[in-house]
């Protein structure tokens, strides 16, 4: 590993300075996995902005009727906390299937939202990743794919995005607060993570100076939601298929649908194409399968992946089922 400053600034001021100063800088978070990136080679910042001990570790209650979380606050902290559990369970549930608890223990909200993506051919030195290196080529597309992405693909990269905390943010309409010397600035989450397109290296919306300070969740749209993952085994993996929701039913109608996706594209992906089919639907399997068959129209499969396809739309139906008064 190639020798670097650490600074540990005190406040987000700081911190921003700090990295508006270093154009080389990283900010290390909780989650973020920057250490193994560095470790591999992958990254080789000439400063690392240690920002795990800033003053963001507040769970606030909102006058709307929302909920304001500071971007240190460990993911662990913020599954067990009681407005998170009682108002947004699909967070809540999201962030205890990822990782481990040891991780979970020690991973924050801001770094959670800034890990970069699993798919083993950007950790592999020798191999051709456009994300990685741009222009090299992508090693996934015809090689070992099981794990990639069917949605939001291109022919430069189909990683997916490892989150699971960021598709339940994704259903339930959050706002990513960031902050950098010229100010403060809000993200839609649904905005904060981009598709690869032809720029699979530019993965998020943030500036590089950008800090990410707070996450702020509006009033549940929904009273009840769900986050259900599907994957090789119970616990410490990563999800072939995830599915966050938050459904209303009024009279046997869908009066309010969230549903987003994880594990089957490279970001938190919002399934518009479903909740535009099961608003004002009846509240029946059959309108469930006409949704996930909606939403799943575009998808693309690789020979390792396809099989996704059919898994995603299977797991919306059963976790809105599971959703029904
Ligand atoms: Fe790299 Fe993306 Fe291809 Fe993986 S899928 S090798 S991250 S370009």
């Amino acid at each position: 590993m190639r020798s670097f400053a650490y600074v540990r600034p005190p406040d987000v001021a700081a911190a921003v300075r700090a990295i508006a100063a270093e154009p080389e800088a990283r900010f290390l978070g909780g989650g973020t996995n920057l250490v193994d990136l560095m470790r591999e080679g992958i990254e080789a910042p000439a400063t690392v902005v240690d920002v795990t001990g800033l003053p963001l570790t507040e769970v606030e209650e909102l006058p709307g009727g929302g909920v304001r979380i500071g971007a240190a606050v460990r993911n662990a902290e913020l599954a067990a906390h009681p407005l998170i559990r009682t108002r947004y369970p699909v967070l809540s549930q999201a962030l205890l299937s990822g990782a481990s608890a040891q991780l979970r223990n020690m991973a924050t909200v801001g770094g959670n939202l800034l890990q970069r993506t699993r798919c083993p051919y950007f950790y592999d030195g020798a191999a051709a990743c456009n994300r990685r290196e741009p222009g090299s080529g992508c090693d996934a597309v015809g090689g070992l794919n099981r794990d990639h992405a069917v949605l939001g693909v291109s022919d430069a990269c189909i990683a997916t995005h490892p989150s699971d905390m960021c598709v339940a943010l994704a259903a339930l309409d959050a706002e990513v607060e960031v902050e950098s010397v010229r100010g403060a600035r809000r993200v839609p989450l649904t905005g904060f993570h981009r598709l690869p397109g032809d720029t699979p290296h530019v993965e998020t919306d943030l500036a590089p100076d950008e800090l990410v300070t707070a996450v702020e969740l509006p009033p549940p749209a929904a009273t009840t939601s769900r986050y259900r993952k599907v994957r090789d085994r119970a616990s410490y993996a990563f999800a072939l298929v995830s599915v966050a929701a938050a459904l209303e039913v009024r009279d046997g109608t869908v009066a309010a649908v969230r549903l987003a996706l994880g594990g089957v594209a490279p970001k938190p992906w919002r399934a518009h194409e479903a909740e535009h089919v099961l608003t004002g639907a009846p509240a029946t399997e059959e309108s469930y399968r006409r949704a996930a068959e909606a939403e799943l129209a575009a998808a693309v499969g690789r020979p390792g992946n396809t099989f996704k396809i059919g898994l995603a739309r299977r797991t919306i139906v059963a976790t809105l089922r599971e959703l029904e008064p």
